[in-house]
């Protein structure tokens, strides 16, 4: 017989499977039910969604820059809307970090032309096998891996823009990047956020509950009223619900801490229902409150 947390384990790694998220899924998913919505954000400035993670985009006279990849199923359907913004090319990609779901459109858009930017860790993982929750996520193709990586964060200056990236360590992975366009008031967090949803933290790949606060509290000292945040998934959000994402987040980890504390096993802590006043807000997503739960509990054994 399976023990409860096993049987947890094996429930969110179906869930990924179902909902892309952000498991390998090995065999090739059906995305012709998959239509890509352009939001404009600003002058050039816009924000992708079909499957996967959310799509940054800048364009203009100097060509365009894109945040994340989605599928590679979904890589034509992409372009297409990238077209439809701009007459010039894709030439360099941003991966927020290595999840399969911002990442496998890297290869087509690579032989496509583009130049592929990452924190080193990114390239490092999606170098090697990895796994998650236990199942194997096979190494990417060499055309897929970033091409330039760095470690603390990068600037371009493209069509008007200074873009900054900038690594948060530990948070969702070890391999995080925001993208802020201060010009524009707009700020990609990549997976760090989750809008209207529990996040899965990749405690396996250096993520940790600890790590996402900190990651939170530090994109919230860079932003206020008016800045535009793109979610790694989920709609578009601004600070006064990543505040809420912050309370939800450091009240789950203080109630897990304690039970964890008082000597208490994973079953014990979610039968408390620690998140119960969260759940129907943030409990309907891909991940639901026990799931999430063990997730907090597993980085906090760490
Ligand atoms: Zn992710």
């Amino acid at each position: 017989m399976l023990s409860h947390r096993a049987l947890l384990l094996r429930c969110l790694f179906c869930l990924f499977l179902v909902a892309g998220i952000p498991a390998y899924s090995g065999a090739q998913q059906n995305f012709d039910q998959v239509q890509i919505r352009t939001e404009k954000l600003d002058e050039g400035v816009y924000m992708l969604t079909g499957s996967g993670g959310n799509i940054g985009v800048c364009a203009g006279q100097e060509g365009v820059l894109m945040i994340d990849s989605q599928y590679a199923g979904l890589t034509d359907k992409i372009s297409s809307a990238v077209a439809a913004i701009s007459d010039h090319p894709i030439r360099f990609l941003i991966n927020t970090h290595w999840h399969f779901d911002h990442t496998e459109g890297n290869e087509n858009l690579a032989k496509a032309g583009a130049v592929i930017f990452a924190h080193e860790n990114v390239r490092k993982r999606m170098s090697t096998n990895q796994s998650i929750l236990g199942s194997e996520v096979p190494a990417s193709p060499k055309a897929a891996l970033p091409v330039v990586t760095f470690g603390q964060g990068m600037t371009f200056h493209l069509n008007g823009h200074e873009i900054k990236l900038i690594h948060i360590p530990y948070a969702h992975t070890d391999g995080d990047v925001v993208v802020h366009f201060p010009q524009s008031d707009v700020l990609h967090m990549g997976d760090i956020y989750f809008e209207g949803m529990y996040p899965f933290i990749d405690v396996a790949a250096g993520g940790s509950i600890d790590g996402m606060i900190r990651a939170v509290d530090q994109v919230l000292s860079m932003v206020d009223s008016d800045t535009i945040i793109i979610p790694g998934h989920g709609p578009l959000s601004n600070k006064e619900k990543l505040q809420g994402y912050r309370k939800m987040l450091a009240t789950i980890r203080e109630r897990v801490a304690q039970h964890l504390k008082e000597g208490k096993t994973l079953e014990e802590i979610v039968a408390a229902k620690p998140t119960q006043q969260f759940d129907e807000a943030m409990g309907q997503g891909f991940m639901n409150a026990e799931m999430f739960v063990g997730i907090v509990y597993d980085s906090l054994k760490k």
